[in-house]
């Protein structure tokens, strides 16, 4: 028997079950094996399969049709075309044909492209990702795409992302094979994305200028009650949050998203949501579904969802754990480590593998998770430092060094939990415990990277891991074939790593100071800021890699160096105009009216004979932080016409992060040292404390 919530999952989705029942069989086996094998698509099955998505789209309800693509701003698009065409004679019919489901072409010249496109070159390609499903929302047909320039360049982030996927799996299919492994045919990336976000009232957010336009508040004081005593961590969720929620999940499920998991998280009116991971590119578009249908349902309950990686200071900023495994097309995960790690040697060489990867390439990593509004999140309240290490646990790296030092290996011990009391049942406590300070943390059986920002794409740093486990694993593959036997093989591997890579392990506590200096003395890489991260895309090394493994070519490389650099000069920009117009217009203004009833309160009560030296005291101090703040104003007015007369992006970046950002801190600094005293009949916009505490 299906209940209701069993046939509601996925029923939105063209997706397996869907095309058996709808299309020829022939038809359907040649779909699958062209998807499995990642062939081109002829036209003749395209033609088949659009009519088949076209009479079950329009069934759904859908009216249009849209190439869904991803392009490199972190958010999605596409342009709705009917289905309807009228005939000569002004007869309905209702058309979809193969090529319009394979091929689209988007004018490119309005997306980023870091100089890839001039507008008289503008046009662009849009094509079908047979991988990732169709699905119906909002009375259109969304179909996944892929994004690239008039001259094949790609301009979004799914192109690299399926090209990595398809290298990854080259590679490790070739480890598998010097392992033994002759069944294999298919090694794919799985990602479980977890996201946080914060809900507020609707109202606070139109109220706020800097909410609307940048995402975060770029003033405001303290609330009286941040996160300090640890009571909205899996806390009760209140009702309206409820509501979102149970909304939320069930226009998931519809999309075929597989929601599992919600709660609050530490920060007051921020929450979580992780689905159950799926293969890396459905993940990607999953994720991008998950966020657009976060705003919408939010907006339907006069909420407004923020994705931004840090809406207030003081309290947690909101990130995206990119849970990232490998697994064969048969179903093994390749990071399992079983009950013997000590002798399981493919899961011994894949952690070699990630070891390898991650610590030739920190800038990389890095790099993926870059963005102006990351650096605010970045080794701030429980978020990891700007540093990548690789937590393993103190039972796993202790196998490592056993096997590198060729010395005996204590019994793995496990610890009886609750055994005192006779009513619970008995735990056995796991071999290693979780590290939630550590960036990039084995935990079990995957890998959670957990320094990518809430709001980004997380098929930047997908494609990433894949393509440098690419690299790490051809050559383990090359170490294997010419080992005198696999053992010995991969005893020398994990050797090797050990030596060579193992001071990208840090088992301890990534918050603490002591850690920074630690890391400077392994010669780790640290980046602060996104200006000194953006340079690993136009790093020869890095080049040759991308080139290599055919996931980036050089000027692809490039573009996506200039476009890091110019979504965060952008961004700062923003930033900096909407703070000057919240600062000038509203937040001045409210400061020299109160003054002045200030002042006028100060001198009525002199005039009664009652002088008060509190007021008077009252009235200068303002007075001295209205000029701070006029002062402050100037200065950030200045940063940005200076901003305007730079050309070249990177001198722009820098200056924005020596300069303008420095000159932001300021002028938000006077006016939240103000805010607590004045009346609030007069301060322009909701604070903290409301916006945090009032749903
Ligand atoms: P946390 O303890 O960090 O809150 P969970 O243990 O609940 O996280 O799981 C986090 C995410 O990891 C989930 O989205 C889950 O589906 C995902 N995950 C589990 N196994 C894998 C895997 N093999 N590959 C990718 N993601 C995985
Ligand atoms: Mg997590």
């Amino acid at each position: 028997m299906n209940t209701e919530l069993e046939k509601n999952f996925g029923c939105r989705v063209f997706n397996d079950d869907v095309m058996k029942q709808r299309l020829p069989e022939d038809a359907y086996n040649s779909l699958v094996s062209t998807i499995k094998k990642g062939l081109p698509l002829n036209i003749e099955l395209a033609e088949t399969v659009a009519g088949a998505m076209k009479d079950w789209a329009v069934e759904q309800g859908a009216t249009h049709f849209t190439h869904w693509f991803q392009p490199m701003n972190n958010a999605t698009a596409g342009k709705f075309d009917a289905f309807l065409t009228p005939t000569s004679d002004g007869k309905p019919m209702l058309e979809f044909s193969g090529k319009e489901l394979v091929k689209g072409e988007p004018d490119a010249s309005s997306f980023p492209s870091g100089g890839l496109r001039v507008t008289f070159e503008a046009r662009g390609y849009t094509v079908w990702d047979p991988n990732s499903p169709a699905f119906v929302k909002d009375n259109s047909l969304y179909i996944p795409t892929a994004f690239c320039s008039y001259t094949g360049e790609a301009l979004d982030h799914k192109t690299p992302l399926v090209r990595s996927n398809a290298a990854v799996s080259e590679q490790a299919l070739k480890v598998l094979r010097c392992l033994g492994d002759t069944e294999t045919s298919r090694v794919i990336a799985t990602v479980g994305a977890e996201q946080e976000y914060f809900l507020v009232d609707r109202a606070d957010y139109e109220n706020r200028l800097d909410l609307k336009i940048c995402g975060r508040t770029l003033f405001g004081s303290k609330t009286v009650k941040g996160q300090e005593l640890g009571d909205h961590y899996c806390g009760r969720i209140r009702l309206r949050v409820s509501e979102f929620m149970k909304k939320l999940d069930n226009e998931l499920w519809k999309m075929g998203v597989a929601s599992k998991t919600k709660h609050n998280e530490a920060a007051p009116a921020q929450h979580e949501l992780a689905p159950l991971f799926c293969e890396a590119d459905k993940a990607c578009d999953h994720n991008q579904i998950v966020m657009e249908t976060m705003r919408i349902e939010a907006k339907k309950l006069g909420l407004a969802c923020l994705l931004h990686e840090k809406p207030f200071d003081g309290v947690n900023g909101s990130g995206k754990h990119n849970n990232w495994s490998l697994s064969t097309d048969l179903g093994e995960n390749l990071f399992s480590s079983g009950k013997h790690p000590e002798h399981n040697l493919k899961f011994l060489t894949f952690l070699c593998a990630v070891i390898i990867a991650v610590d030739k390439y920190q800038d990389l990593i890095r790099f993926s998770a870059a963005s102006a509004g990351n650096d605010c999140r970045l080794g701030g309240h429980e978020a990891p430092p700007s540093i990548i290490s690789v937590f393993l646990g103190d039972a796993l790296t202790d196998i490592l060094n056993h096997i590198a030092n060729h010395t005996e290996q204590s019994e793995m011990r496990t610890k009886k939990l609750l055994d005192d009391i006779a009513v619970l049942p008995t735990l056995n406590s796991d071999a290693s415990d979780r590290n939630r300070t550590s960036p990039f943390a084995f935990t079990g059986n995957k890998f959670e990277f957990r320094m990518v920002g809430s709001s980004a794409s997380v098929a930047v740093s997908t494609y990433i891991m894949n393509t440098i486990c690419a690299e790490a694993l051809e050559f383990i593959a090359d170490r294997l074939k010419n080992a005198t036997s696999v053992e010995e093989g991969v005893v020398d591997l994990v050797s090797y790593t050990v030596k060579n890579h193992g001071r990208i392990i840090f088992n301890g506590n990534n918050y603490s100071e002591a850690w920074h200096n630690e890391a400077e003395r392994r010669g780790l890489c640290i980046m602060r800021s996104t200006v000194d991260a953006a340079k690993a895309l136009a790093d020869p090394k890095n080049i040759i890699l991308f080139e290599k493994y055919r996931v980036l070519n050089k000027t692809e490389c490039i573009s996506r160096y200039e476009i890091c650099l110019e979504n965060y000069v952008k961004t700062i920009n923003i930033e900096a105009d909407t703070m000057l117009e919240m600062a000038s217009r509203q937040i001045l203004p409210a400061c020299i009216k109160y003054a002045g009833e200030v002042a006028n309160s100060a001198l009525n009560l002199s005039r009664a004979g009652a002088p008060s030296s509190a007021v008077d005291r009252l009235v200068k101090e303002i007075s001295t932080r209205i000029d701070e703040i006029t002062n402050s104003i100037i200065v950030l007015s200045k940063m940005v016409n200076k901003l305007s007369d730079v050309s070249d992006w990177l001198k722009k970046a820098e200056l924005c992060r020596d300069e303008v950002i420095p000159a932001m801190n300021n002028l938000r600094k006077a006016c939240d040292s103000i805010e607590p005293m004045v009346d609030k009949k007069y301060w322009p916009m909701p604070t903290y404390t409301e916006i945090l505490h009032r749903i």
